[in-house]
């Protein structure tokens, strides 16, 4: 059994990721700052009809899409990442909100101390422009590196059908 399936030609204008991929969308907004649709709410007709990229678990969603779609068959979370490193996406390049997808910005660690309550041991700082979270390089951060690291070494078996 092959990783993952991959049909049409992925762009990453636009990307869907349906309600069983949570841990992926929020991973592919902030190592690639793609942009991501991910909703509890997507309508699986929406989904099957959108000419947007779409990631998903399900098969007979796979076999209705016309548009671009990879289909996503195994369970292990550093093979999802390195199949988007295998298409080309730069980790790191640029970063989005992995909760709401919004901008982020660069701001001052002072001003997100005073927002979150507490002392912040790092050097640099973001806020979310849309929903307001604050972000920092903490262990967190290592731990993604960690995980792009892995991937980077990581073989993923993905079947392109055309
Ligand atoms: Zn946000």
């Amino acid at each position: 059994m092959v990783d993952c399936l991959l049909k049409g030609n992925p762009h990453l204008d636009c990307i869907y990721v349906d309600s069983m991929l949570g841990w992926l969308a929020r991973m592919l907004r902030i190592l690639f700052g793609a942009p991501v649709v991910y909703s509890a709410e997507l309508k699986d007709a929406e989904l099957a009809e959108t000419e947007c990229f779409v990631v998903t678990r399900d098969k007979d969603l796979f076999r209705r899409r016309r548009g671009p779609t990879l289909l996503i068959a195994t369970d292990d979370h550093v093979k999802w990442v390195a199949a988007f490193l295998k298409m080309g996406l730069r980790p790191f390049a640029k970063s989005a909100c992995p909760v709401c997808g919004g901008t982020l910005v660069e701001v001052s660690c002072e001003e997100a101390e005073r927002a979150v309550g507490h002392k912040i041991r790092s050097h640099r700082c973001w806020r979310c422009v849309s929903c307001g979270r604050f972000y920092w390089v903490g262990s967190h951060w290592r731990g993604l590196r960690r995980l792009v690291e892995e991937a980077e070494k990581t073989t993923v078996d993905c079947l392109d059908i055309g």
